[in-house]
């Protein structure tokens, strides 16, 4: 049986008690939602069949639950803190707050060629070529990076004292690779082998999506594989397929997935190669590529997380392991961030 648009689903999903609007009764809390008593049942379910799947049905992985708040150094050096930021723009005019990367704007063949997409953005920005979706005056001011992750203070120090300075994590994947070593002490493992968890992310994002599409605090399911050196385009080739397969054994048919290989200007800073498996969420808009949404991130981050990791003093447990296995893992992640949500959508 299958529902004739999103919208028939997201009402039967509120009518039966799947997910409520949260804070309702003061007003509600944009993008914040609560999973009801079927709800919660339904999110358990995928829970339980993904870590069955990515845990306990392989003799390669291990789980892990590491903390949401976590050293401030972490962020800094994983280059959150620097570049985990969308393109903020105003607009003079209606006072809209917009992201420059959403605003329809279409860099011509010889903009991308001279430069990044957000510069070109930016450049017709500057010569006033773009105008406000909300009211149409070409005002806007020049785009600057508004930083995603939340930032909250530990303990009793004051709230403008830096060293209190904490964010809750955007990511669950820098708890796997902080914890490295000690996973690989433990376990006595040898590459290659993977890292499994489940746990609440956020991003304050400034466009929230629509329903659960995109929230701000969100839960994932994210695995990271450590393989070696020069292992790592095969096995990621290899992870693509497995989860791609992981889809249709759980009963959702293949002509409704398909793979997106991100394109150069799209990729996160730590990629090699990111592919999305999408699904057909919108089979109702006219428009082909519009029909289709993230389900799944499978990104290949080199060893780029363990190298940033590594090369710091307070972390040097991992230099010294490197320099006596002498290889230095690189870490193939199959990253499921967003990818909880993801999954309700898919059940
Ligand atoms: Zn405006």
């Amino acid at each position: 049986m299958s529902a004739p648009n999103i919208e028939t689903i997201v009402s039967l999903a509120k009518r039966r008690g799947f997910v409520f609007p949260s804070s309702e009764i003061y007003g509600g809390l944009g993008s914040a939602w609560d999973y009801g008593p079927l709800g919660v049942e339904l999110c358990n379910n995928v829970k339980q069949a993904w870590w069955r799947w990515m845990v306990y049905e392989r003799d390669d992985m291990e789980g892990l639950d590491s903390s949401i708040i976590l050293n401030r150094l972490v962020w800094k050096y994983s280059g959150h803190e620097d570049t985990f930021s969308d393109p903020l723009v105003d607009c003079r005019d209606c006072n809209s707050r917009l992201r420059a990367d959403k605003l329809g704007y279409l860099p011509s063949d010889e903009e991308l060629r001279g430069q990044l997409a957000g510069d070109a953005v930016a450049k017709a920005i500057r010569e006033r070529r773009v105008g406000c979706p909300n009211c149409g005056a070409k005002n806007l001011t020049e785009p600057r990076p508004f930083n995603l992750m939340f930032r909250t203070h530990v303990g009793a120090a004051a709230e403008d004292d830096p060293s209190s300075l904490v964010y809750l994590r955007p990511e669950t994947a820098q708890g796997i690779f902080i914890n490295f070593a000690n996973v690989l002490t433990t376990s006595r493992r040898k590459l290659p082998f993977g890292v499994a968890q489940i746990g609440k992310s956020f991003r304050n994002e400034v466009t929230p999506g629509n329903f659960i599409f995109r929230t701000r605090e969100f839960e994932q399911m994210e695995m990271e594989y450590f393989v070696r050196p020069g292992e790592d385009e095969q096995l990621h080739q290899e992870w693509i397929d497995s989860c791609f397969n992981w889809f249709t054994s759980l009963g959702i048919s293949a002509s409704n997935m398909r793979l997106y290989e991100q394109p150069k200007q799209e990729l996160a800073h730590y990629a090699k190669r990111t592919v999305d498996i999408q699904y057909r969420f919108f089979p109702e808009r006219e428009e082909e590529d519009r029909q289709w949404d993230e389900l799944m991130g499978i990104a290949n981050r080199t060893d780029f997380d363990l190298r940033t990791h590594s090369k710091k003093q307070s972390s040097a447990l991992y230099s010294r392991r490197c320099a006596r296995s002498t290889t230095i893992p690189a870490a193939s992640g199959s990253c499921m961030r967003d990818r909880m949500r993801s999954a309700h959508r898919s059940v």
